[in-house]
């Protein structure tokens, strides 16, 4: 109910007031999670939650730009990066689940090394935000500003959600912010090395996510 009103009241709000009204309403229990595909969200949840921790998934398969793109956003902006480990090395997982698991069951490596993680890290917290935007692809289309996250029974927060890619980069832009390198090289959503490819003009921005297959989302947002 809290988050269908707020849903409902901050349609039109901006990003910074959308991240204001949660840590007004969740104080410390309130997180940000980010992929490091740039520092957006985090350049923007510094500017009015100093200090917020921001959660990083290190799944063991990322570029090396993204690694050194949490590191930068460690430094430049006023949050507390966590990097949050799975439970299974990928070494510890070939040798349970066999190599290349991202190949054959790419859902249970994501479930491995993403999904559980994210929960582990989201304990103890009531909400947490996440920089998913609507015009990525037609499954994030719908999605509001402020939702009730069933499967974790915590509020997710949106600030970006009806930002487009000229918004965004309008915003770094102006901001100078940290953008991953490999954005520049044709990847505009970035995630596990084995399971990204350079999209071409005119694509989705996800089109080269776990392309070849009907996979389209790794479990964190849907
Ligand atoms: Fe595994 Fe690929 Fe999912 Fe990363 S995106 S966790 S490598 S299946």
């Amino acid at each position: 109910m809290l988050a269908l009103e707020a849903a409902q009241r901050l349609e039109d709000a901006s990003p910074q007031d959308v991240l204001r009204w949660a840590a007004d309403t969740f104080g410390d229990r309130f997180v940000v999670s980010s992929s490091m595909g740039d520092g957006v969200l985090a350049s923007l949840a510094a500017s009015v939650v100093p200090g917020v921790e921001v959660v990083f998934l290190d799944t063991g398969y990322h570029f090396a730009e993204t690694l050194g793109t949490r590191d930068a956003v460690a430094q430049v902006y006023d949050v507390r990066v966590r990097t949050v480990l799975p439970l299974l090395t990928v070494a510890q997982q070939d040798a349970e689940h066999g190599p290349e698991l991202w190949r054959r069951d790419p859902d249970a490596c994501c479930a491995m090394r993403k999904v559980e993680p994210l929960a582990r890290a989201l304990w103890g917290y009531e909400a947490y935000a996440s920089g998913i935007r609507r015009d990525e692809s037609p499954t994030r289309a719908g999605t509001p500003v402020v939702e009730w996250d069933e499967r974790r029974g915590l509020v997710k927060v949106n600030p970006i959600v009806r930002w487009s890619q000229d918004d965004v980069d309008a915003y770094v832009a102006r901001h100078g912010v940290l953008v991953n390198p490999l954005v520049h090289e044709g990847y505009p959503s970035i995630g596990c090395a084995p399971c990204t490819r350079r999209v071409a003009p005119g694509e989705d921005l996800r089109a080269g996510r776990w392309a070849g297959s009907d996979k389209t989302e790794c479990g964190l947002h849907a």
